[in-house]
């Protein structure tokens, strides 16, 4: 195990640059997600880790060691793919063995390595089999078994669960995180997906277009977006955003409502802001401001209703049933306490 730090570290490919100056600062046995959309740069930035790219700019240091200018195979670190990439003219303890074979390591320590693994990760039956005569998830399985096996400093994990179903995803996140927490090995997950992300990571780092956006525990980027992009980035369904101005303590909308907020910074009056509520942070309320219905989605557990509230399309979640028509008006007020307000020229949170 070790740690990892990624300084100022940029990539361009010939004239475009596409990892505009990085820095994350991953600790020993820590599990960090890398999480943004398509194009941001993450899967380059994973690919930098592993010595897969040259790096453009910056250092990337795995312990005490730069690594900059070190072969893949010489980093100490494994990386899992998100289409396993297994031998199929191999078995399932072949696949596994096949790096500790190449090293040339004695053949009762690479039978225990995978014995162990395979008792890790349920595949001591499978072990004879092919690729081909596993299921999906078994091969992600073992592409993980393979990783496990090297024992390496870093895990690495490019969209490992992309190609699984849905069922098979919740599953599998369970299982690596459980894994991660038996291993204890630093790992970086590079995902599209914010949920992913939310339910396995020690610290998300939220990307965008080549740069950084925030880097956190996810509850706290949930609750403390630094901006805009992260606010809406991070939540499912997303945070609603309404235009408007501050004033008197007060946030109101381009449609002249007035909303309440708690806490208003001082000396704000007149500053363009855009005001976010979670769907969840919306009270059903008989005194509350009036929003029409479009859509109601009970999901039995708790109810999304799509309205247009303030002149905006919203979405709120409730955890009580909601008998409401499409057509119909309900009563909204957001909790003031839970309010997120971010300054509409910089996109930063107030
Ligand atoms: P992500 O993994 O977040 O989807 P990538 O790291 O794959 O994003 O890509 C980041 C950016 O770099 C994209 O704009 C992509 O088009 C560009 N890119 C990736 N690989 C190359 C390449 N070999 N040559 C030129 N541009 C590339």
């Amino acid at each position: 195990m070790a740690s990892l730090q990624i300084v100022d570290v940029r990539k361009a490919y010939g004239s475009t640059q596409v990892i505009h100056g990085v820095d994350i600062a991953i600790n020993d046995g820590e599990f960090v997600i890398l999480v943004g959309p398509s194009g941001c740069g993450k899967s380059t930035l994973l690919r930098m880790i592993a010595g897969l790219e040259n790096i453009s700019g910056g250092e990337i240091r795995i312990g005490p060691r730069v690594v900059n200018d070190v072969a893949p195979k010489d980093r100490d670190i494994a990386m899992v793919f998100q289409n396993y990439a297994l031998y199929p003219h191999m078995t399932v303890a072949d696949n596994m063995a096949f790096s500790m074979k190449l090293r040339k390591a004695p053949k009762s320590e690479i039978e225990e390595r995978v014995n162990k693994a395979a008792q890790i990760l349920s595949l001591t039956k499978l072990l004879d089999r092919y690729p081909r005569q596993l299921s999906g998830g078994q091969r992600q399985r073992v592409a993980m078994g393979r990783a496990i096996v090297r024992d390496p400093q870093v895990f690495l994990f490019d969209e490992p669960l992309s190609n699984l179903d849905a069922k098979l995803r919740v599953q599998m996140r369970t299982e690596i995180k459980q894994l991660h927490q038996r291993l204890k090995t630093t790992t970086v997950y590079v995902t599209h997906d914010q949920i992913e992300a939310m339910t396995m990571a020690d610290k998300i780092v939220v990307m965008h277009d080549g740069i950084v956006e925030q880097i956190g525990a996810p509850l706290d980027l949930y609750d403390r977006p630094a901006n805009l992009f992260v606010a809406g980035f991070i939540g499912s369904p997303a945070m609603n955003f309404l235009e408007g101005h501050l004033q008197g303590g007060r946030f109101i909308s381009e449609g002249g409502i007035t909303l309440p907020v708690a806490n208003v910074p001082a000396a704000s009056d007149g500053k363009p802001v855009m005001y976010g509520i979670r769907p969840e942070h919306f009270i059903l309320d008989s005194n509350g401001l009036p929003a029409e219905v479009t859509v109601v989605e009970p999901t039995g557990s708790e109810t999304q209703v799509f309205a247009k509230f303030c002149g905006t399309d919203v979405v709120g979640v409730f955890r009580e049933r909601v008998n409401a028509q499409p057509g119909q008006q309900i009563n909204l007020t957001p909790d003031p306490k839970l309010v997120h307000l971010f300054d509409r020229q910089t996109g930063k949170r107030i």
